[in-house]
């Protein structure tokens, strides 16, 4: 007769026995107990089922459930990267563009140049540090995003 916490042990072992993690001895040693242990066995068929279950649901539901969830972050997260992508884009372009306009017309730059300077680069400072504090923020959108 086995003693009753060696089922308990052989018990806690059937997740990994079943999934093949365990080491050469202890998978003999349930082997040799299920062989025996009509109770264990039987917990350990049920098991078995349950993964067998757990996984054809694993392999039938993905597509679907991938694709709703791939839409939900498109629909969520797309407009925004797409808004940041233009929000870039059109920094940079006005950039580049001011650089080629003023390596081509080379002269003093005027007063309201001067001016118009001094609102661009505030401009992008103020959007520098907004970029760094939604980047800062990110992860805090996600953990809020799963509160709701
Ligand atoms: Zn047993």
């Amino acid at each position: 007769m086995t003693a009753p916490n060696q089922h308990e042990e052989i018990r806690q072992m059937l997740s990994a026995y079943l999934d093949g993690e365990l080491t050469q001895g202890s998978a003999q040693r349930v082997r040799v107990h299920l062989e025996d242990c009509e109770e264990c066995r039987r917990a350990f068929e049920e098991m078995a089922r349950l993964q067998e279950l757990t996984k054809e649901l694993a392999f039938a539901e993905p597509p679907e459930a991938r694709m709703k969830d791939l839409e939900k972050s498109l629909s969520v997260q797309a407009p925004r990267r797409l808004g940041w992508l233009f929000v870039l884009a059109g920094v940079a372009a006005w950039f580049i563009y001011g650089t080629i306009t003023y390596i081509r017309h080379w002269r003093p730059p005027t007063v309201e140049e001067l001016i118009g300077s001094a609102v661009v680069i505030g401009f992008v400072l103020l959007f520098v540090s907004v970029a760094v504090e939604r980047l800062r923020q990110l992860p805090h959108d996600k953990y809020r995003r799963i509160e709701k």
